[in-house]
Order: structure tokens, then C-alpha cells, then sequence
């Protein structure tokens, strides 16, 4: 075959070469161990929790090796794509701390590397596609839809390997004339590698979470160029982790059945293999066994989310990096206030098999994280928060900043801080009462009758004094309490809840109700320095009256 020839006839206009593509895109000039690596989505306008794993991990191998992180738009195909997809997924991650240092942005391209998006990178793929079929190394393929289905059925009545590999492989071989022919005769075509593998060889290679991997070579011809000249993902990985000097592929394990194909690809195109991370699936537990997490059943797949949960992007952020490195968790103890991109992160020491998504776990995360922040703080995102999934409960939180800031301190510092939040979405159910709209009518116990409550309402107003200290204030209580013949003494009632009517506990919450609506609430004397004096006597007023 004169693949000179074959290779002016599939590719007439490209005139660049590989060395011209090489001297356009040079070896980067970073330090020795410094990590280039990349995210490379497609557009289709989920971003999920695997992205963010994928993410953090490129972020941090890149980051914390002083190297680089790229984003690289994978749009071959365009039946997924989603307009505004590309912005959805850069403030996404922006939002979780992933900046990007080049690449994709939402107006273009930022850096010499591009373009990042793949579709605009067709004629680079072009000079690549040629270049293979004039070292004999790809060829095209006319097999109409119909034949490979036909193929197929064939194989599988035999009980063979499916697929397009050696006898099996009907335009490997065929003349120039035969292909002539067909281009002639205006036929779609795709590009084919020509593999020179063979099943029955195997060899070893090292990923960097899996370990030591022992690969079976590939035997199918896989295309390389889609019938409208786009490349597959093989073709463009390939490509594009190459001329963009990639150090390190970071990417799920569901590519690790095509990597003897592209390791193969890599050398035929004379091409340095970068390392790859091959990170394992997310999973839940569903009932006894474990399970994939799935975009169809678990809607805790999606960042989205955990954003209108109102999860902080701190406590999402920590999660993750207790799942991806097991040793972060005690790191973080011994160093409760370092920056967590002091932490020394390691591939190696990601589970190979992939992680266990353990919702409570982030819930108590969060709980803690929420508790370390100061109330300035947790009133700023709480706020940005409720201005974009609760605008109502936000213009309650802006009108009194002061207001709701003192709400928010209620035990918060010292050394045992209240962990009452684990989302701001809890917020409103914790401290709406606070606010005389979101106030509930008070539900009191049954068990006591009306007139004994409203008893314990007026004696509490009778004896009410601003001025009084907790102590104080928690004697008065006390003293309502034997007035009515209920107990103060809990160790009593504890051995025999008979001998009493009820205890100071139950008269506490008599008057928490009548305050705050609720049966909890943070501590009641706190609550009613905040609420102030009139509003306390107001709703302890209001509250006999619906009795
Ligand atoms: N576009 C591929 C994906 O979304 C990228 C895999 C990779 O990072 O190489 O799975």
C-alpha cells in the first residue's frame, strides 16, 4: 500500500506536521516535579460529585507541586451538549475552590495550549490522523451501520469476543483503488488504528491509585476519526494531553477497559505516556450491599445539591478530603486551624476501589464547620445563602443585622461551641421563632390542663424582671415550679415518677413553648435577653390568651 498516497487522498488539505504542531506547543518550562494535569468534561450541564472528586484531587496534585491546572472543554459530541453548560461548570467549581490556572473560560481561551475546547481542534487532529495513515498505522473504514450489526450477531452466534479486530477487520487491508472507489462514490468513512496487538500477550504498568496493573494488549482496530472528522475521546486524549503537556491524567476508572488501547495509540504517535490516576466509583449503601451512586436515583449526586441544601463549601470540601485520603481526618485534628492546602495530598492513598458516600458523616462534618465559624460569618452565608433559596427569611435576616447576628452567636466560641446547623436550609426551623412570622402557636402537653399553664404563664409574668441574672432568673422558675406543686427535684422524680405532677423541666417548657413556639430551643434565658423585654411578655401574653 502506498500510504502516501492513501494519506493525500483522506486528508488533502493538511499541509501542518507534527513537528510544526511540537514547536507550536513546547515543553513547558515548570520545575522538575511539577504536576500539569487537567479537567476535561463534557458539556452537559450536570456537574456531580465524581467531577468534584476528579477535581480536588487534579487540584491538588497540580497546585501543591507548584504545576498547573487546565480545563479542557470534551465536546465531541454534540448530541450532549447543553448551552451554557461550559459557565455552569466553571462556577461550580469555582464555587468549591477550583480555579483553573488556563484554559477554557466562560468568554474563550486563557492560555497558549488551546484552543481548550476540542471541537475547535480539528485540523490538529487532522495533521495526527495523517500522519498515522502514512505510517501505516490507520486506514479508513467503509462498514455501513448495517454491516457492523451483522458482524456483531455473527460473533455472538459464535460465542466470540464482539468487535472490529482481525478477520473481523474487513477494510484493514484493502487497496488504494477499493478505497478510491469508495471516496469517489461520496461513502462516509471513519478513521480505524490499525492495532498490532495481541490478546494473548500481557504486560505490566503502574497507575497511581490502582498499583501495579497487569494489561492484556488490544486486538481491535478502534476508531480514530468519526465519519464528520471529529475525533473520539481516545483519538483526542491522545492528541490533547500531549500537545497540551499533560503530566498526569486524573480520570474515572471507567476509562481503565480502553487504556491498553491507548497506551497503544501514545506510542504509535511517538508520543511520552503521562501518568494516570485512575480514581474509583462513588458509592452508597443501598439496604446490606453497596452500589454506584446514579444520576437517575440519587439526587445527592448532583452539586446542586448540596448547595440548595446549604451545605458550606467548607464542610463539602473537608468531606471530601477525608474520603480521598484517609490520614486527612487525624491531619486535621492535630491542625484544626491550618489551611487544608497544607496537607500534604497523595494519590497513592486514594481507595482503589473507590469510596463509600456517607451523607451523616458529611452532615456532622459540616456541623463541626459550621461551629468553628464566627457569627459574622455564618450571617454572610447564611444571607447569600436565603437570598437564593429563601428571599423572605433573608429580608428577616437583613432588616436587623445586629439582630440576627446575636441570634447566630448563641454558643458559639469557647471551647465547646453549640453545633445546632449542619445546613443554613436548618436555619429557619432553628431560629424562625425569633422572627413574630415564622412564630408557631404553641402545641402544649395535654397531659397538663389549661388553667395549670396559664398559672405558670401568669406567675412567670408576675415575677418577671429584665434585670435579673440566668441564676436568678432560673430560681424564679424554680419557685413557680413548688408553688404549683411540681418538683424541682429530678433525682426524685426519676425513682418514682408517680409521687408528681410534673417537674421543673415541664414547666421550663411551658414557658419555652410560650416563647419561642417550640419544645427546643437554644437556652431560654439567652433567648429572652435577645427577644428583649417587651417582645417576651407580648408572646407570653399572646399565648395565655390561646389557651
Ligand atoms: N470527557 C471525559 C469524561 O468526562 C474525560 C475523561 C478524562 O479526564 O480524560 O469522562
Amino acid at each position: 500500500m502506498d500510504t502516501k498516497a492513501l494519506a493525500n487522498l483522506l486528508f488533502p488539505d493538511v499541509t501542518d506536521t507534527p513537528e510544526a504542531l511540537e514547536a507550536r506547543f513546547p515543553s513547558r518550562n515548570l520545575p522538575e516535579g511539577a504536576v500539569v494535569t487537567r479537567m476535561a468534561p463534557s458539556p452537559t450541564g450536570f456537574v456531580h460529585l465524581g467531577n468534584l472528586v476528579q477535581g480536588l484531587t487534579s487540584e491538588r496534585l497540580a497546585h501543591q507541586s507548584g504545576g498547573v491546572l487546565f480545563l479542557r472543554v470534551e465536546d465531541t459530541d454534540a448530541k450532549r451538549e447543553v448551552p451554557g453548560a461550559v459557565e455552569v461548570l466553571i462556577n461550580t467549581l469555582k464555587h468549591y475552590g477550583i480555579h483553573f490556572d488556563e484554559g477554557a473560560t466562560i468568554d474563550g481561551d486563557n492560555g497558549i495550549y488551546g484552543p481548550y475546547r476540542q471541537r475547535q481542534r480539528a485540523d490538529i487532529y487532522h495533521v495526527y490522523a495523517k500522519k498515522l495513515v502514512l505510517d501505516g498505522m490507520a486506514y479508513p473504514c467503509f462498514c455501513t451501520e448495517e454491516e457492523l450489526n451483522a458482524m456483531r450477531e455473527k460473533q455472538e452466534a459464535n460465542k466470540e469476543t464482539t468487535g472490529y479486530y482481525g478477520k473481523y477487520a474487513m477494510w484493514r487491508d484493502r487497496s488504494l483503488e477499493e478505497i478510491q472507489a469508495q471516496l469517489d462514490a461520496g461513502k462516509p468513512w471513519v478513521l480505524r488504528f490499525r492495532s498490532t496487538g495481541n490478546i494473548a500477550n500481557q504486560f505490566k504498568f503502574n497507575d497511581l491509585v490502582k498499583g501495579e496493573l497487569t494489561i492484556t494488549e488490544n486486538d481491535v482496530d478502534h476508531v480514530l476519526l468519526k465519519s464528520d472528522g471529529i475525533p473520539t475521546y481516545h483519538f483526542a486524549h491522545a492528541v490533547d494531553d500531549h500537545l497540551m503537556r499533560t503530566t498526569h491524567v486524573v480520570r474515572g476508572d471507567e476509562w481503565l477497559p480502553t487504556l491498553p488501547f491507548h497506551i497503544q495509540l501514545f506510542k504509535a504517535l511517538g508520543f511520552k505516556l503521562p501518568k494516570y490516576v485512575h480514581i474509583g466509583p462513588l458509592m452508597k449503601m443501598d439496604g446490606t450491599s453497596k452500589r454506584k451512586l446514579s444520576k437517575r436515583k440519587d439526587p445527592e449526586l448532583a452539586l446542586t445539591y448540596y448547595k440548595a441544601e446549604g451545605f458550606p463549601v467548607e464542610a463539602v470540601y473537608e468531606y471530601i478530603m477525608t474520603l480521598l485520603n484517609s490520614n486527612y481526618e487525624d491531619w486535621r485534628r492535630a491542625n484544626p486551624t491550618a489551611p487544608s492546602t497544607d496537607f500534604k495530598f497523595s494519590p497513592k492513598k486514594l481507595n482503589p476501589a473507590g469510596n463509600l458516600f456517607d451523607y451523616a458523616k458529611l452532615c456532622d462534618i459540616s456541623k463541626n464547620e459550621i461551629a468553628k465559624m464566627d457569627a459574622e460569618r455564618v450571617y454572610t452565608l447564611l444571607v447569600e445563602y436565603a437570598e437564593e433559596f429563601d428571599s423572605e427569611f433573608a429580608d428577616a435576616l437583613k432588616q436587623d443585622p445586629d439582630y440576627a447576628k446575636a441570634i447566630l452567636a448563641i454558643g458559639r466560641g469557647g471551647k465547646k461551641p453549640r453545633k445546632d446547623l449542619a445546613t443554613w436550609k436548618e436555619a429557619k426551623p432553628y431560629m424562625g421563632f425569633f422572627y413574630d412570622q415564622y412564630l408557631q402557636v404553641p402545641e402544649f402537653d395535654e397531659k397538663f390542663a389549661p388553667s395549670l399553664i396559664k398559672t405558670v404563664l401568669e406567675k412567670y409574668l408576675a415575677t418577671y424582671d429584665f434585670a435579673d441574672d440566668s441564676n436568678t432568673w432560673f430560681d424564679k422558675v424554680k419557685a413557680i415550679t413548688e408553688e404549683i406543686g411540681f418538683t424541682t427535684n429530678m433525682k426524685a422524680y426519676k425513682a418514682d415518677p408517680t409521687a408528681f405532677p410534673g417537674t421543673v423541666a415541664d414547666v421550663s417548657t411551658m414557658i419555652r413553648l410560650a416563647i419561642t413556639g417550640k419544645t427546643n430551643s437554644p437556652d431560654l434565658y439567652t433567648v429572652t435577653r435577645i427577644l428583649g423585654y417587651d417582645r417576651t411578655v407580648e408572646r407570653v401574653r399572646k399565648a395565655m390568651e390561646q389557651l
